[in-house]
C-alpha cells in the first residue's frame, strides 16, 4: 500500500485555481519531490497533504485512509518549515522533544529518542545547546530531528534548502540523502530547484500552472530519448 496517495484533488481559491485534477503517489521509503516554478501549486499541495488545507474536490490518503478532513496534528506526517518555525527560547533537545511530550511519550524514552536522532543529524552532545547558539545549517538539522523523532509515516519539506548558501545547501543535500538511507523514512519534498530534486529524488512530481505535466523516476523524465 502507498504511504501517500493524491487522488484527482483540485484546489480553487477565490478565482485562483492553485491545483487541478492531481494525482500521485508516494510509497514506502521513496524521496518524491514536488518541482515546480513559483506559483504552481506546490505549497498549496504540501499544505493539503499536511492538512493546513482542505481540497476543494479530491482525496487525499494516507496509509490508505483518506485524511481530507482530518486536522493536521491528527495526521501520521510532520512538517519541515522553510523559515525552521524552531522554539528560539528551548534548548535543542527541547525543540526535538516538543512533538515526542505532546504523544505522550514518557521521559525515558524521549531521552534515548533525542539521543539517537541527534546522533543520526551529527549533533551528539548538542541537546543542552540554545537554538540561539546553532549556526544556520545546525539549526536546518534541529528541525530535521524535530520531525523525525516523531517517526511520522512521511516528512513534509517546504524548500529547506532555499535559503542556504550554495555550500551549505550542498551539504544539506547529502545529509539529506544520508539520513533517508539510514532511516528509511519516505519524505516528500518541494522545491523550484530543478538540480537539488534531480539529484535526491526517486521519482519527481513535476507541476506547471496548478497541474502536474511530469511525473516519474528522474530517469523517466530526463533521459527517455
Ligand atoms: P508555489 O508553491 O508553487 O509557489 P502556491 O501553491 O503557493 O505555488 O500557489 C499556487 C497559486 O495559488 C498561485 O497562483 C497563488 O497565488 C495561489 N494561492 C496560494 N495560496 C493562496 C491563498 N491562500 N489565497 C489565494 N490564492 C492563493
Ligand atoms: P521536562 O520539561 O520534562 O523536565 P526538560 O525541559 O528538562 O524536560 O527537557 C525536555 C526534553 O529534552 C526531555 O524529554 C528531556 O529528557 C530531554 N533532554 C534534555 N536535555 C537533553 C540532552 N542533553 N540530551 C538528550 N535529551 C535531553
Amino acid at each position: 500500500m502507498s504511504v501517500l496517495q493524491v487522488e484527482n484533488v483540485r484546489k480553487e481559491y477565490d478565482d485562483v485555481l492553485a491545483v487541478e485534477d492531481a494525482s500521485f503517489t508516494v510509497e514506502d521509503g521513496e524521496f518524491v519531490s514536488i518541482l515546480g516554478p513559483s506559483g504552481s501549486g506546490k505549497s498549496t499541495m504540501l499544505r493539503m497533504v499536511a492538512g493546513f488545507e482542505s481540497p476543494t474536490s479530491g482525496d487525499i490518503r494516507i496509509n490508505g485512509e483518506n485524511v481530507v478532513g482530518v486536522p493536521s496534528f491528527e495526521r501520521d506526517t510532520n512538517m519541515v518549515f522553510q523559515n525552521l518555525a524552531l522554539f528560539p527560547h528551548l534548548t535543542v533537545a527541547e525543540n526535538i522533544a516538543f512533538g515526542l511530550k505532546r504523544r505522550g511519550v514518557g521521559r525515558e524514552e524521549r531521552e534515548k529518542r533525542i539521543e539517537d536522532i541527534l546522533e543520526v543529524v551529527e549533533l551528539s552532545g548538542y541537546g543542552d545547546r540554545d537554538i540561539d547558539q546553532m549556526s544556520g545549517g545546525e539549526q536546518q538539522r534541529i528541525a530535521l530531528a524535530r520531525a523525525i523523532v516523531n517517526e511520522p509515516s512521511i516528512i513534509l519539506l517546504d524548500e529547506p534548502l532555499a535559503s542556504l548558501d550554495r555550500k551549505l545547501r550542498q551539504h544539506m543535500k547529502f545529509e539529506l540523502q544520508r539520513i533517508q538511507e539510514e532511516t528509511g523514512i519516505t519524505f516528500l519534498y518541494v522545491t523550484h530547484d530543478q538540480e537539488v530534486a534531480m539529484s535526491i529524488s526517486d521519482r519527481m512530481v513535476i507541476l506547471n500552472e496548478g497541474q502536474i505535466e511530469q511525473k516519474g523516476s528522474v530517469q523517466d523524465i530526463y533521459d527517455r530519448p
